[in-house]
């Protein structure tokens, strides 16, 4: 059965996502009502502006969806800021979240002068090459809890991590072609 897999279809990076998804042998399908959430086996939640996604999860009542689909163990994906919004602690700020993953977040943690930027970054268990990543304003994350597996890190910093079926990424993997963390987290729908 072909798995069907949500894009919080709010704001941000929505398209690339569902192209990726499609590629990897997914159904993509942009949701906004709580009732298009639940009926999905999985979840990404985007890149964009984290304190306008979470207004506007809040204001379309969609905060309660979202934790019964994370509650039910279904796999989640938040790059960038989906991340952010999928984080228990966000430092110095009180932004509406879901607050579900246990890692302490900082945003826009690369510097003002340098917003955007690639990077190769070795992840283990994608094996080699190393992941080509897209940075974009992009947070990090600073501390993960004991439930929390760091999968990579850019000088230090965490950028890719996993609690279950909760994956998180700091960058944005749906804006290059390697399918390879889209596949990972498909995978997770089989554990
Ligand atoms: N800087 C944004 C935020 O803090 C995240 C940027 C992104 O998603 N590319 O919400």
């Amino acid at each position: 059965m072909t798995p069907v897999v949500g894009v919080l279809g709010l704001q941000g990076a929505v398209e690339p996502h569902c192209r990726a998804l499609k590629e990897c042998g997914a159904e993509p399908r942009i949701v906004r009502k709580p009732e298009e959430i639940a009926a999905c086996d999985a979840l990404i939640i985007p890149g964009g502006e984290s304190t306008t996604m979470g207004i506007l999860m809040e204001r379309l009542g969609l905060r309660q969806a979202l934790l019964d689909h994370v509650h039910a163990g279904k796999p989640t994906f938040g790059t960038c800021a989906g991340m952010i919004l999928m984080a228990k602690e966000i430092v110095g700020s009180d932004q509406p979240r879901l607050g579900v993953m246990d890692v302490r977040v900082v945003r826009n943690s690369f510097g003002r002068q340098v917003d955007s930027f690639e990077a190769d970054i070795p992840v283990p268990s994608l094996g080699e090459p190393p992941f080509h990543a897209v940075f974009i304003r992009a947070p990090h994350i600073e501390s993960v809890g004991p439930e929390v597996e760091v999968l990579a890190t850019l000088d230090d910093r965490i950028v890719l991590a996993q609690q279950g079926p909760l994956l998180a990424a700091a960058f944005h993997p749906e804006l290059t072609e390697d399918r390879r963390i889209h596949n990972y987290f498909l995978e997770l729908l089989n554990k």
